[in-house]
């Protein structure tokens, strides 16, 4: 029997509550498919931050470098800057493994109120997940005094920019053969043209796939006013993390999003992780919605080559949603996390 060895990293708030969730959905599909997950557990968080002084301990990465793949909860907690849980823990890993894909797929499940009219979305934001504008280069100066500054470089490179967009296109190519490009070259006078002359020359590897580029102001108008004219959109590290936020509400909720950062080379392992954060205003009350975090997990078996189990997951979440009444209250019911997960395990076993 294959067993996967799974690094768990649960972090805080909700994380603790959606991770076991995903992984007891992927206990069950993994028995009826005759395979299973050996986990190791990781206690790092902002919890750790606070009584330890760091998110994870100085050999973390390398603790992490020999599993299969790595499932993340969330972190970030009141009191702890985010910028110390993001750069302590999620930014390390998705950098030194090169996890430079962040798949975050979009749709609609009968039975999950959009907060638009008719909307019908479907659709994979693909942010290019290690450079860009979430670099550490620049500074501040003149600190407290009329004079203060603050300056902030973006960082893209031409291998970082064709390797996105080539993942990009060649995901288009599987799907409906439609890509966006999100862009503000007309603002933006360096960094962006050189991103959409990046992009111009990799769509020419790409015939059949119909493209073009939208100005990220623009693109987000239209993802509120038309969200089903949408099948790829690529974008740098920062368009990519505001748009997923908006297409996952589009659809319902942001509960509901998940996301992959994927090292394609497959020289390191991918890390899965619902989108949402820590949720401080609803952790430990026991109603988190876990889509989130199981749909994470149904990328993850597709990425570890079960793409059936994968299947039968988002399957069964649509199922769940479709034909019974349980939600959990951010959806507008009042199933807690364990009742909405028992159904998906029940589906799935
Ligand atoms: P959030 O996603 O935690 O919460 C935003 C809103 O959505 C809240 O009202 C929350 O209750 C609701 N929500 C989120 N997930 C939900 C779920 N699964 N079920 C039901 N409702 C859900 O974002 P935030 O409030 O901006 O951030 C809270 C903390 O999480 C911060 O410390 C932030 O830095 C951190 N954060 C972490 C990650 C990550 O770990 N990848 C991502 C985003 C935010
Ligand atoms: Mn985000």
């Amino acid at each position: 029997m294959t067993t996967h060895r799974l690094a768990v990293i649960p972090g805080d708030g909700i994380g603790t509550e959606v991770t076991p969730a995903a992984q007891s959905v992927l206990d069950a599909v993994a028995a009826r498919h005759g395979f299973g997950f050996d986990y190791r557990e990781f206690d790092w968080s902002c919890e750790r931050y606070r009584t330890e002084g760091a998110m994870m301990p100085a050999d973390g990465l390398d603790r992490l470098r020999d599993h299969d793949a790595i499932l993340l909860g969330a972190v970030g907690s009141p009191g702890v800057p985010d910028h110390v849980s993001l750069w302590g823990l999620l930014i390390p890993i998705r950098r030194t493994f090169r996890q430079y894909v962040n798949l975050r797929p979009v749709r609609c499940f009968d039975g999950v109120e959009s907060p638009l009219r008719n909307a019908d979305v479907d659709l994979v934001v693909v942010r290019e997940n290690i450079e860009g504008e979430y670099s550490q280069i620049g500074g501040r100066i003149n600190s407290g005094f009329p004079d203060e500054m603050a300056v902030q470089e973006t960082v893209f490179t031409r291998v970082g920019v064709s390797r996105i967009a080539d993942y990009a296109f060649r995901l288009a190519t599987t799907r409906r053969h439609r890509l966006t490009s999100a862009t503000k070259s007309n603002g933006i006078v360096h960094t962006l043209p050189f991103w959409d002359e990046v992009v111009a020359e990799r769509a020419q590897g790409f015939p059949d796939v119909d493209w073009d580029a939208e100005h990220i102001d623009a693109l987000c108008a239209k993802v509120v006013l038309d969200p089903g004219r949408f099948d790829v959109i690529v974008g740098s590290n920062l368009f990519g993390d505001i748009l997923s936020d908006l297409t996952a509400a589009v659809a319902g909720s942001i509960g509901i999003a998940p996301s992959a950062n994927l090292n394609p080379e497959r020289d390191f392992p991918s890390m899965f992780e619902p989108v949402h954060g820590s949720a401080p205003d609803i952790a430990g009350r026991g109603v988190a919605n876990p889509i989130g975090a199981i749909w994470s997990a149904a990328m993850l078996l597709d990425h570890l080559g079960h793409p059936e189990a994968a299947t039968e997951v988002v399957d069964a979440i649509a199922a769940v949603l479709s034909e019974t009444p349980l939600r959990t209250p951010d959806l507008g019911g009042t199933a807690t996390t364990s009742e909405f997960t028992a159904a998906i395990v029940k589906r799935v076993a």
